[in-house]
């Protein structure tokens, strides 16, 4: 009663304060208002993310115990005679908005919120997996670092990861979700056998190759446009138990690219033949001790950077990350196989930086880094990330303009840059994903934070200044690249990205969310409720 007289003033002053045309019952009708939350703290946290770039507004945030709860509240979106806009929220790790709502509801998916324990909302659907056959099912809000605790109890985990764990299913699955795996396995999009999802009509449908498989395809990579994604299913694969992690060095670009793309030509081959994982980043500074994945670096593994001479190759140092599984049964042959590999490469010699670990802990390694961040007060700062991928063509180019020449020698990198390539033939395309007409294409990702330390080379402006530089420098030397995690502002920059996806994923809009209701901080459908709104975060 009281939760519902709450909502009732809630409403009231959305009518008074937005000039809202709602008819209060519209929303009590529905049966949530128990999880429908108007608390501020659960609007602050709602407003914002991980970007820290933009801020919202909206009007409520439904912590739904169930599919049908999120089929209600969209259903009731679709069919008011106003209307209202839905946002799934993931974790909010998002750089731009793109899980915001102003005007709206934010459906928190996520499940470790605060808010949802006062409310008493237990985890809509434990993670089952099915053994046999392979794979778990998962609500759609679940973090990947649960779903990796659940399988792991069977001896399974997910095949392929992105670097950091505390993202959410359907966060990573409506973008790509990419990591060092993907040349293998490719992204997260590749291994999913199927999905309940919500759609902008308030329909809750079962979709997947077989079966509804163009909402399936659409909701892949289909950054929250068609439907909420409230189950999926995920290939798994016997857990590796432990993970052989090995760093070398480079101040050659082309004989790094040259070494990654034969790495992943290898994913055709034997597990015995290849590596598990393939990255890389650029040191474009001193800063490698500070970066804030380095502590790889450890006082075992000493690097005097400085040491290495770099000059000659414009200042910057590649550094090629690749890891080996192995278990009991293959511990013998472990070393060999490495050096099998190793001896293929041609990284500067005696560069060759090597630590065992626990699969779990190496998979789950950006966490470390953040609670040293957190500790130091630097993980909640401005993250004006950039995420591009690059066709294999035109990266010596990219190298050139960027970490060569608009990074340059003299910046303190705030954070790290990673560069690696992936095999386009692992990426379905009839998923909404977009990626660069090669076969082999590099995603390029700098992930910087956004200092107020003095240093006007780490200042938000600054770096958000660098992207559009980096933007620019690609358009006039005509390097095709594509943005992943993308952010544009016009409709005409949505089209440029989709290029020829571009309609089918209007005529699918159409079909799955006629009144442009889900997922509106990507800017790229106004909603038709909420047309005039300047913000649509
Ligand atoms: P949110 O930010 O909450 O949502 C993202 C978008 O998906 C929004 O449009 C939202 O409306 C929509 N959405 C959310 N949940 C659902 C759902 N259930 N159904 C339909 N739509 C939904 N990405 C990689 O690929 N590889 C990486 O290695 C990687 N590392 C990262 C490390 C860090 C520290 C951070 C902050 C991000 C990283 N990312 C990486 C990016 C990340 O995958 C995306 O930002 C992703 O969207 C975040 O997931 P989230 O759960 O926080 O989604």
């Amino acid at each position: 009663m009281a939760a519902k007289l709450l909502l009732m003033l809630a409403i009231c002053r959305w009518i008074v304060t937005v000039g809202l045309m709602l008819d209060p019952t519209e929303l009590l009708l529905l049966g949530v208002e128990e999880r429908l939350s108007v608390d501020p703290l659960d609007l602050e946290s709602a407003s914002l993310d991980f970007g820290g770039l933009h801020r919202a507004e909206p009007w409520g945030v439904l912590h739904p115990a169930s599919a049908q709860d999120v089929a209600r509240l969209v259903k009731a979106a679709y069919d008011s005679s106003h209307g209202f806009t839905v946002s799934a929220r993931g974790h909010g790790h998002s750089i731009n908005g793109q899980a915001m709502t102003t005007n709206g509801v934010v459906i928190q998916m996520s499940t470790g919120s605060g808010e949802r324990r006062r409310l008493g909302i237990g985890r809509p659907v434990a993670p089952r997996v099915y053994e046999k056959f392979m794979y778990v099912d998962v609500w759609g809000g679940e973090l990947w670092i649960d779903v990796l605790r659940s399988t792991l109890e069977y001896g399974l985990a997910p095949k392929s990861w992105t670097d950091y764990l505390y993202l959410s299913v359907g966060g990573t699955l409506s973008n790509a979700g990419i990591s060092g795996q993907a040349f293998n396995h490719g992204p997260q999009i590749s291994n999913v056998y199927e999905l309940d999802v919500v759609t902008g009509k308030g329909e809750l449908l079962t979709c997947s190759e077989e079966d509804n498989s163009d909402l399936f395809h659409a909701v892949l990579g289909g950054l929250g446009q068609f439907g909420i994604i409230t189950r999926a299913r995920i290939a798994l694969e016997p857990a590796p138990q432990m993970v052989r992690w090995i760093r070398v060095l480079y101040s050659n670009f082309s004989t790094f690219t040259h070494d990654q793309e034969y790495l992943i030509s290898l994913h055709g081959q034997s597990d015995s033949q290849k590596f598990d994982y393939v990255e890389g980043f650029a040191i474009v500074d001193d800063g490698l001790i500070n970066n804030w994945r380095s502590s790889f670096f450890s006082p075992r593994n000493p690097v005097k950077i400085s040491s290495i001479d770099a000059k000659g190759n414009g200042g910057v140092l590649y550094c090629l990350e690749v890891t080996k599984n192995y278990g009991d049964l293959d511990a013998d042959t472990i070393d060999e196989e490495v050096d099998a590999l190793l001896t293929k490469l041609n990284f500067i010699p005696n560069t060759v930086f090597t630590t065992d670990l626990p699969y779990v802990d190496f998979l789950d390694r950006v966490h470390k880094a953040e609670l040293t961040l957190r500790s130091k007060g630097l993980w909640d700062v401005p993250h004006p990330w950039l995420n591009l991928f690059v066709p294999k063509s035109r990266i010596a180019d990219f190298d050139r303009g960027v970490f060569k020449g608009i990074l340059g020698s003299k910046n303190k990198t705030s954070g790290p840059i990673l560069i690696y390539p992936m095999n386009k033939n692992k990426w379905d395309e009839k998923t909404s994903a977009v990626t660069p007409e090669e076969d082999v294409f590099y995603l390029v990702a700098l992930l910087r934070s956004a200092l107020d330390n003095g240093d006007e080379t780490q200042t938000l402006d600054y770096l958000s200044d660098q992207n559009r530089r980096i933007l620019r420098f690609c358009g006039d030397a005509g390097i095709n690249v594509k943005q992943y995690l993308p952010h544009y502002t016009t409709q005409q920059q949505w089209r440029d990205h989709f290029g020829h996806k571009w309609a089918q994923f209007y005529q699918r809009k159409l079909e799955l969310d006629p009144r442009h209701i889900l997922a509106t901080g990507q800017r790229i459908f106004k909603p038709s409720c909420n047309p005039t709104s300047a913000s649509w975060y």
